[in-house]
């Protein structure tokens, strides 16, 4: 069966690979999106699609059309991007998901809430499953993108009471892959075009911390079978990859692959930066068979290629 879907955040790294598989399947699909972070050469292949539109939409502002699905992405994710206007941030989480809830409600609409492991915070229990209500300072520098996507999950689950709204709460830990935006400072993308330019590479803190890192294909396919499932239920479900490493060690690697001369330069840990982060995903094998299937070398590779072609573009354009 087909549908008709609304991805908010679509021109964005996630939003962009979402789009091109709902489309592959059949669907019509309408991609709202500001373009703060996101980009027109993200869905520039998409745009001749017959079943693909585009709307230059602010989710902050209220929204009116017709759509089966609605995918909920729009949010800055970088720590660097959702800093830089925290209040913005939280407008776009909060206002953002009460007028998709609203616009489900009208619909009939199943929705999917990209949320994400900031909700544990620097969490004090490792791995995170889902039943942790995490450890997360309410006025710090992060505070913005963690607790506006918190309300964003209360929000969910008040509208599925009170108004028995279709949810999915996708909580999303640290995806990497083509299409992320060369400038958001995350640190995958951050370490590859630094080694890339033989630039150094930039470790916050000793680099000791750890995290996660799933491929964006793993995690599409996480997404899109957690809408298409009628049996999953409402309740919050971690997707990542549970392979957990050190910064220093994700350093390590992209210098590996990339043959960099690069030097590891250590420079000041952020505010609130955590510690350790991994997600426990039984419930995500439970409930849909899921698993991560590519590993962080090969993810890792193909993600060089996409900036090398990138930055061979930038080079020829200047
Ligand atoms: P991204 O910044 O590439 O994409 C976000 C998209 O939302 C961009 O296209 C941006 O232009 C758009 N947007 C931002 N504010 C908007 C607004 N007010 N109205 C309309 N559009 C707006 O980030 P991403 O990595 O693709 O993340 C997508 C979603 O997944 C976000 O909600 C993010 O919080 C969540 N998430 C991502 C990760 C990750 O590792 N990539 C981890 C956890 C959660
Ligand atoms: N980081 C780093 N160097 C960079 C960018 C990030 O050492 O150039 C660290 C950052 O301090 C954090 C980890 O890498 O500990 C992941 O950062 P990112 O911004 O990608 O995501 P998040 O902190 O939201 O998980």
């Amino acid at each position: 069966m087909t549908h008709t879907i609304l991805v908010t955040g679509g021109a964005g790294f996630l939003g962009s690979h979402l789009c091109k598989r709902l489309l592959d399947e059949g669907h019509a699909v309408i991609c709202a999106d500001n373009l703060s972070t996101g980009s027109e050469a993200n869905i520039h292949a998409l745009r001749a699609h017959p079943n693909f539109t585009f709307l230059r939409h602010d989710v902050t502002v209220p929204l009116e059309i017709r759509a089966d699905r609605i995918f909920n992405l729009a949010c800055p994710a970088s720590p660097v991007h959702y800093q830089s206007d925290a209040i913005r941030t939280v407008k776009t989480s909060v206002q953002g998901a009460i007028h998709m809830l609203d616009l489900a409600k009208r619909n009939k609409a199943r929705i999917f809430q990209a949320s994400t492991s900031e909700v544990y915070g620097d969490p004090e229990r490792h791995p995170q499953t889902e039943d942790y209500w995490g450890h997360v300072n309410p006025i710090g520098i992060r505070s913005c993108y963690d607790e506006g996507k918190r309300c964003a999950e209360t929000l969910f689950f008040d509208y599925h009471r009170q108004h028995g709204i279709d949810i999915r709460v996708g909580r999303i830990f640290n995806t990497y892959g083509p299409h992320m935006h060369p400038d958001d400072g995350r640190v995958v993308s951050n370490f590859i075009l630094q080694a890339l330019r033989g630039q150094d590479i930039t470790i916050y803190g000793d680099g000791g911390q750890t995290r996660s890192f799933c491929y964006v294909d793993d995690l599409i396919e996480v997404i899109a079978r957690m809408m298409d499932s009628d049996s999953c239920g409402p309740d919050p479900i971690n997707i990542g990859n549970p392979v957990e490493i050190t910064i220093r060690e994700l350093a390590r690697r992209v210098i590996a692959q990339t043959g960099a001369k690069s030097k590891l330069v250590e420079k000041p840990l952020p505010g609130d930066d955590p510690l350790r982060r991994c997600p426990d995903i039984a419930r995500a094998r439970r409930l849909l068979g899921w698993e991560p299937k590519v590993a962080l070398d090969d993810g890792l590779r193909k993600t060089i290629a996409y900036f090398e072609t990138v930055l061979s573009k930038d080079g020829a354009a200047s």
